[in-house]
């Protein structure tokens, strides 16, 4: 297994919609294992195909709640069901999302209530998991990344001028940069 390097936002393939898995074989068992040993090591808590540079409909994810009910699996070729969002502005303090294709920096976003996703597992088994929370948020997250949408696209008008500020500093937004999780400092 591997940690693999993560693109970051301007990178073509985190902008594009990702292609349908058609075959679970040997190497994909090794990408979505690459992928989980990644997500960890980054920490995070989703990672979708395309940030490893994929262009494939998967991601896998790991969670636990405040029941201490753990969630880790990995999604193939999803289907999402999001109830409709609040109208109310997105609360700072309970709402704000961070991105390990744009690292460092949270930003408050309105996410539906609730999901339901289904998907395929390794085994090629449907499976379906009602979420809501924080779980609901990460899987309309990583959905959105094989939409070839980051979170920071869908943000507030002032938030996205922040956006546009830390993408300039950095150099981002561009082909490209990627960071290699356990090696290249978040921070700096
Ligand atoms: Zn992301």
């Amino acid at each position: 297994m591997a940690v693999l390097p993560i693109r970051i936002s301007g990178d073509p393939v985190l902008h594009s919609p990702a292609s349908p898995v058609t075959t679970i074989d040997d190497e994909l068992r090794r990408l979505v294992a690459d992928m989980f040993e990644t997500m960890d090591a980054a920490p995070g808590v989703g990672l979708a195909g395309p940030q490893v540079g994929v262009p494939l409909r998967l991601f896998v994810y790991s969670w636990t709640d405040d029941q201490d009910v753990p969630y880790r699996g990995v999604a193939i070729n999803p289907e999402l069901f999001i109830t409709p969002t609040s109208i109310e502005p997105a609360d700072p303090d309970t709402e704000s999302e961070g991105c390990l294709s744009f690292p460092g920096p949270r930003f408050p976003l309105v996410r539906g209530a609730a999901t339901i996703l289904r998907a395929t597992d390794l085994d090629g088994s449907a499976y379906q998991i009602e979420a809501s929370g924080w779980l609901a948020r990460i899987f309309q997250h990583e959905f959105d990344h094989l939409d070839g949408v980051l979170y920071i696209d869908r943000l507030d008008k002032a938030y996205a001028k922040a956006v546009t500020k830390v993408t300039r500093k950095k150099g981002w937004g561009v082909e490209g940069n990627a960071w290699l999780p356990g090696v290249d400092d978040l921070d700096a």
